[in-house]
C-alpha cells in the first residue's frame, strides 16, 4: 500500500533562515552577496541595510506576529527590505506595484498590515487606512539607525510571509507560511542539490509568487550569491543569456513555458559556452513535458554538467513538496513530479479517503512540516482545504485539488486538476475568480471562463458572456472596452481574458452547470484540461 513516505529527516527546528544568514555574514562579511546591474553588494552591506530597517520597524512597534507589506520593484532595496522585515520577526507581504486598484484594496484591507514599505516616488494609495505607517525607504536614509543584528529574531513558529493567490469566490486569498516550513524546504534543497560560495542564483521570479521565496533566501544561508534580474524582464530570454554570461549564474528557475521560450531563443547554433556556468535548472509551476525535457538535453549536450529538476508544490505547502531529477537517458519517459522532499508525506486518495492503488488516479494530499498555517481571515476555507489526516491522528493534510497517481517506482505522476483552477504560463488562476469579476460588470448577465488551446498549442484565456437584458445598446467594441476596463480594476493583467465572446445563452450540462468544454470546443481549438 502506498500513501506514506518515510521522509523524516533532521532540519534546524530551533533556527530560521535569518539566523542562518547572520551566521554566513559573520563568516564572510566581505563576500559578494548581491549582483544587480553594475553593482555588487557584500554580505555585510546587505546585513547592515536589513538591520537598519529591522531596527526602524521594531522602534515603531513591529515584531513577531506583525505583517509588513512591501510595494517595491526588484532591487537591492527590495532584498534588504525582505530581510529587514524577517529580522524584525515580522512576516512580509509582497504586493505588486501594478496591482489593479480594487485588488490592492482587497489585499490591504484583508491583511491590515501595520506598515507598507515602498520606494520614494510611489504615492500612497488612497485606500490605505490612516493607521497604516507608510515607509518610503529613502525616508530612513538620514535616520541614525543601528546596523547591528537584533538580539532576537523570528521564532520557527512565526509567520515568514503572506502570499496572495487566486480565490474562486472572486477575491484573492492570503496564504500564511511559517518559518519552520520555509527552513525545512530550504534545508532539503541544500542537502539534496547543494550549492556553495561559488554559486550564483538567478532571482527572476516576481516576488508575489512563492517560487521567488527560495530564489530570495536559499543562497544567503549557504554563502552563495544572488543576481537580480531587472524588473519586467521575466519573459526575456535575451536578458537571461546576457546575465548568465556576464555574472556566471549557476542556478536558474523557469516555468516550463518560459523554459520553452528560452530554449527556442537559444536554438541550435548558439554559442553554448555563453551558458557554461549553469549547473541546476529548476522547473515548476506547471507540467513539464517529455518534449521539453528532450529539447533541454539536446540543447545542452553531455559535456555540460547541467541538471534539469522538476519541482511541484502549491503555495499552501511552502513552495515545493516533490522533486524529480530528469535524467538524460530517460528522454522518452513521462516526467513525474517525483518523490516527496524531507518531512513531507504524500497521499493519493480516492473520494472515500482510501488509498488509490499504484497507477490509479486519485487526489493528492500533502502532510508534514511544509503546510501553511492556513488562509488569512478565512477559517472556513482553511478547514475545507486543510483537513484532518486520517492516517496520522492529530496531523492535518492539505487537499491540493491536483490529480495524481503512484508509479511502480514510488514516484508521483501529475494528472491535472479536479476543479476549475488553471495555470497560464505558470500563473495560478481560479476560473471562478475571473467569472465572479465578469459578473460584477453591470453589462454581464452570465459568464463562463476557460482555456482554449489554439492550433499551434498556444493557450488563450477565453470568456463567454451573455449581456444583461437591460444593458444599453452600445457598439460591440465599446462594450468590450468598457468590460476590459472594469476587469482591470480587479484582475491582474494575466487573468484578464484575451478573448471575450458574446453569447445569446450559455449551454448547460444535464446537471444544470455551464458546459465549459462544449463552449470551448465549438469556438475552435480544443478545451484545455483544467
Ligand atoms: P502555486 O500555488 O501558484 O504554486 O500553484 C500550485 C499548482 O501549480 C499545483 O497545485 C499544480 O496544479 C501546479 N503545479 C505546480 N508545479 C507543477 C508541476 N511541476 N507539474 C504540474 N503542475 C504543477
Amino acid at each position: 500500500m502506498r500513501g506514506f513516505n518515510d521522509t523524516a529527516a533532521p532540519y534546524s527546528q530551533d533556527t530560521t533562515i535569518v539566523q542562518q544568514f547572520e551566521a554566513r555574514v559573520a563568516e564572510q562579511p566581505l563576500a559578494p552577496a548581491v549582483y544587480v546591474k553594475e553593482a555588487i553588494y557584500t554580505y555585510g552591506e546587505l546585513n547592515r541595510a536589513a538591520n537598519r530597517l529591522a531596527h526602524a520597524l521594531r522602534s515603531s512597534g513591529a515584531g513577531n506576529g506583525s505583517i509588513v507589506a512591501l510595494m517595491l520593484e526588484r532591487s537591492f532595496d527590495m532584498l534588504a527590505a525582505i530581510y529587514g522585515v524577517l529580522k524584525a520577526g515580522a512576516a512580509y507581504l509582497p504586493l505588486d506595484l501594478e496591482s489593479p486598484p480594487m485588488r490592492l484594496q482587497t489585499m490591504l484591507s484583508d491583511s491590515a498590515p501595520g506598515w507598507v514599505i515602498t520606494e520614494g516616488g510611489v504615492s500612497r494609495p488612497s485606500v490605505l487606512p490612516a493607521t497604516v505607517e507608510w515607509v518610503p525607504l529613502d525616508s530612513l536614509a538620514d535616520r541614525d539607525l543601528p546596523e547591528t543584528n537584533l538580539p532576537d529574531g523570528p521564532e520557527p513558529g512565526d509567520l515568514a510571509y503572506v502570499i496572495y493567490t487566486s480565490g474562486s469566490t472572486g477575491n484573492p486569498k492570503g496564504v500564511l507560511v511559517e518559518h519552520d516550513a520555509l527552513t525545512n524546504r530550504i534545508e532539503w534543497m541544500q542537502k539534496t542539490l547543494p550549492i556553495t560560495h561559488k554559486d550564483i542564483l538567478f532571482q527572476k521570479t516576481v516576488y508575489t509568487f512563492d517560487v521567488s521565496v527560495w530564489e530570495l533566501v536559499w543562497w544567503s544561508t549557504t554563502g552563495a550569491a544572488v543576481c537580480l534580474l531587472q524588473p519586467r524582464k521575466e519573459n526575456d530570454p535575451r536578458v537571461f543569456v546576457r546575465l548568465i554570461e556576464k555574472t556566471g549564474i549557476t542556478v536558474i528557475h523557469f516555468v516550463p513555458s518560459v523554459l520553452r521560450l528560452f530554449l527556442e531563443y537559444i536554438g541550435s547554433d548558439f554559442a553554448l559556452e555563453r551558458l557554461r556556468s549553469l549547473r541546476y535548472v529548476f522547473c515548476s509551476g506547471e507540467a513539464l513535458t517529455v518534449p521539453l525535457v528532450s529539447q533541454f538535453y539536446h540543447t545542452f549536450p553531455p559535456g555540460q554538467e547541467v541538471k534539469l529538476i522538476n519541482l511541484y508544490g502549491p503555495t499552501e505547502a511552502a513552495i515545493d513538496v516533490t522533486y524529480h531529477v530528469c535524467e538524460r537517458d530517460a528522454l522518452d519517459q513521462p516526467v513525474p513530479i517525483g518523490r516527496p522532499i524531507d518531512n513531507i508525506r504524500l497521499y493519493i486518495l480516492r473520494d472515500d479517503l482510501t488509498h488509490a492503488s499504484i497507477g490509479e488516479t486519485g487526489q493528492l494530499y500533502i502532510s508534514g512540516v511544509g503546510l501553511a498555517r492556513g488562509y488569512l481571515n478565512q477559517p472556513q476555507l482553511t478547514l475545507e482545504r486543510f483537513v484532518p489526516n486520517p492516517y496520522e491522528p492529530g496531523q492535518r493534510m492539505y487537499r491540493t485539488g491536483d490529480l495524481a497517481s503512484w508509479t511502480m517506482e514510488g514516484e508521483v505522476m501529475y494528472a491535472g486538476r479536479e476543479d476549475d483552477q488553471i495555470k497560464l504560463r505558470g500563473l495560478r488562476i481560479e476560473l471562478g475568480e475571473v467569472e465572479s469579476c465578469l459578473l460584477r460588470a453591470a453589462q454581464v448577465k452570465a459568464a463562463v471562463a476557460g482555456v482554449r488551446i489554439g492550433d499551434a498549442g498556444e493557450q488563450f484565456l477565453t470568456a463567454f458572456v451573455v449581456a444583461a437584458a437591460d444593458a444599453e445598446p452600445i457598439p460591440e467594441q465599446d462594450k468590450l472596452r468598457a468590460l476590459r476596463a472594469e476587469l482591470a480594476l480587479y484582475l491582474p493583467a494575466y487573468a484578464i481574458p484575451t478573448e471575450i465572446i458574446w453569447m445569446d445563452e450559455i449551454p448547460l450540462k444535464p446537471n444544470g452547470k455551464a458546459d465549459r468544454s462544449l463552449l470551448l470546443a465549438i469556438h475552435g481549438g480544443k478545451a484545455a484540461q483544467s
